[in-house]
């Protein structure tokens, strides 16, 4: 009882602090729900290619993590966290340290910009599961940049650089209680 009471609460846990990504999954729906009144129907097809585009552009991180990044004291600290288990400080770290790392190479408006070229011209052509994906995928970025402006105040400086910045080392300090 005691022990299930626990894994609940630990999911409401991970819930509450990824509701990022499920704000994301929530407004790739959402243009999904658009397009379906525009075009007066409905694929259901459309709901899992807009929560998969609406993740998409992240693998920005995994390749951060795993490539450029790897000896940055971000992923660094990470990966303490992973080797002592410390869950619940990683998943806090992640949540605050995500917004201070400036490093990713493809969030930015270039990108932004040729995924949108890529929506209008889908719609053009009529691929409607074009403008699906990248339409979604247009939302994750208005919504990081949105959360930039609303968190740090700011645009992080990666939306203006195409590409990443080995000069550049983001290192969010570790939150104190886990
Ligand atoms: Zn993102």
């Amino acid at each position: 009882m005691r022990r299930s009471f626990a894994r609940i609460k630990g999911i409401g846990f991970l819930l509450w602090h990824g509701k990022h990504m499920l704000i994301h999954i929530f407004l790739g729906v959402l243009w999904v729900w658009i397009l379906r009144e525009f075009w007066g129907m409905l694929d259901v097809r459309w709901i899992y290619l807009a929560a998969f585009g609406s993740w998409l552009p992240d693998i920005d991180h995994l390749l951060y993590f795993a490539t450029y990044g790897r000896d940055d004291p971000y992923t660094q600290s990470i990966l303490s966290f992973i080797r002592t288990r410390k869950w619940r400080v990683l998943v806090k770290y992640i949540e605050t340290g995500h917004k201070y790392n400036t490093n990713l190479q493809f969030h930015n408006v270039y990108t932004l910009g040729l995924i949108m070229a890529f929506c209008i011209l889908s719609f053009f052509y009529d691929y409607r599961l074009g403008v699906v994906l990248f339409g979604s995928m247009v939302t994750h970025y208005f919504y990081d940049m949105t959360e930039d402006v609303l968190v740090l105040g700011y645009l992080n400086n990666n939306w203006e650089r195409m590409g990443h910045d080995d000069a550049e080392v983001s290192a969010p300090s570790v939150p104190k209680s886990p």
